[in-house]
């Protein structure tokens, strides 16, 4: 089901190679979703027992974990659900090819010259860490890529571009930009390179998220991008920006993931740019899981990802009713199979169509947000960080993966870190949010390391990582 592989292959032809296999998947993609329903589930039914057929035979992990099961289709409801945990213990085993292990993908991930490039020529390899405190290494082959590549192709082909002014985009020279967390192998930054390499007659720069808000804005107005890609959050602020008449970008086109959005804050930012703006709800272990519709849901890309949303004995959740957690497969990806994973977020799926008329399942997504935090600067003024930002500055310096940020008044902030990090890693991590506070003049703010730990949400495991007042 994957693209084959030939290590002689140069980059420049496999480059080539994958913008036809894209091509060519989104065709079938877009035939098949226009078949409806039941083509969309025989075609994930296909692919499930051709994933949980190669699984069987060339991962360990799983070939020892269903050892109880007969042989022949599996049936999904039998499976066993894994963790991140479980799959980041028995990484060699879990994989499908001998060549990856822990060892050399740890070694690749060191050095940070090589985010977006492929391990051993071959692999596209990211990080992340994720509110459950967990890290975890994800390894994406061809076919995993190209999927991807044509999910997003289909985006563009959909209804939510239908009033995008493309002439901007030629008008502007195509440049596209992304916001995001680049200090790191995390998926966002880790796919934009990818792209970028692989198509060099584009033009895409990437922006630091933890960079001052005005220093982006700043850089923004001088690249004048075309389409602008980042955190809900982000364009949020941007668009605040963009009001106030600091920011003046004309953007044809606009996309977000990674925290929910809600329709009223979609609204402001697309009329603030005038432009579409699509949301996507993905993961490090599946990138593309579903995107959001005019109505207001997300819709599953249900021919290549399969979501069971569960309550916390893992027993299926009626549509209508909010799950405890929802299990992932990933049809995409053979090098390293995510078959009934436990993702940890609570999901609502749509009882009945959905307006949007689209075929694809409906769902809602709960507890991926985290807060924007409004300071006070000595000279009176606001500053807005941005949630993504504070954790990435907190894990980069501290190596920690679960923890807090909640503000206590409009001049102080307290971090909270599990109690087994916080003698290890307390004055790393307090003193990185001091470096980071000073570089967007708030040297005035507080900053003060609780004794408590954590307090996660009440749905799921899912924790909310920055609190605002
Ligand atoms: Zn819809």
């Amino acid at each position: 089901m994957a693209f084959g592989f030939d290590p002689a292959i140069p980059d420049p032809l496999r480059s080539a190679l994958d913008q036809w296999g894209t091509a060519a998947l989104t065709a079938q993609l877009l035939w098949v979703r226009s078949l409806g329903r039941a083509a969309i589930a025989a075609s994930a039914s296909a692919r499930l027992d051709a994933l949980t057929r190669f699984a069987r035979v060339h991962s360990p992990f799983y070939r020892a974990a269903w050892k109880h099961l007969p042989e022949g289709p599996l049936q999904l409801g039998l499976l066993p659900v894994v963790t991140k945990r479980t799959l980041m213990a028995a990484f060699d085993d879990w994989c499908t090819d001998r060549s990856v292990s822990r060892d050399r993908i740890a070694e690749f991930l060191a050095e940070r010259t090589q985010i977006g490039e492929r391990f051993r020529g071959r692999y596209i390899v990211w990080t992340s860490s994720g509110s459950t405190g967990e890290p975890g290494v994800f390894v994406q082959d061809g076919g995993a890529l190209a999927t991807y590549d044509a999910l997003v192709a289909a985006q563009f082909a959909g209804p939510g571009f239908a009033e995008c002014e493309w002439q901007h985009v030629a008008a502007q020279g195509g440049r596209a930009a992304l916001i995001a967390a680049d200090s790191d192998h995390f998926a966002s930054i880790v796919s934009w390179r990818r792209l970028a390499s692989g198509k060099p007659w584009l033009d895409m720069k990437s922006f630091a998220v933890t960079q001052p808000v005005p220093d982006i804005v700043r850089e923004l107005n001088t690249y004048q991008p075309a389409f602008v890609s980042s955190y809900p959050t982000v364009l949020a602020l941007l668009a605040e920006e963009q009001a106030a008449g600091r920011l003046a970008i004309r953007p044809a086109a606009l996309w977000s993931g990674g925290e929910g959005l809600s329709p009223a804050a979609r609204r402001e930012i697309e009329r603030v740019f005038g432009c579409p703006l699509q949301n996507e709800y993905g993961a490090s272990e599946c990138l593309t899981i579903a995107q959001a519709c005019a109505a207001g849901w997300l819709h599953v890309n249900a021919d290549w990802v399969i979501l069971e949303p569960v309550d916390r004995h893992y027993r299926p959740t009626p549509p209508g009713t909010l799950s405890h957690t929802v299990l992932l497969t990933n049809l995409a990806n053979t090098v390293q199979p995510i078959i009934r994973y436990d993702l940890g977020d609570s999901v609502r799926v749509k009882v009945g169509a959905c307006a949007c008329g689209s075929p694809l399942p409906a769902i809602q997504v709960e507890g991926r947000s985290d807060d924007v935090v409004a300071l006070r600067a000595p000279d009176g003024t606001v500053v807005h960080l941005v949630p993504l930002a504070l954790t990435t500055v907190v894990e980069d310096a501290a190596a920690v993966h679960r923890f807090q940020i909640v503000q206590t008044a409009p001049d102080r902030l307290c971090l909270r870190l599990m109690d087994t990090d916080r003698a290890r890693a307390g004055a790393t991590a307090t003193g990185a949010l001091r470096v980071y506070l000073d570089l967007h003049a708030l040297s005035n703010v507080e900053i003060v390391l609780e004794s408590g730990e954590p307090q996660p949400e009440r749905h799921g495991g899912k924790l909310r990582q920055v609190v605002a007042m």
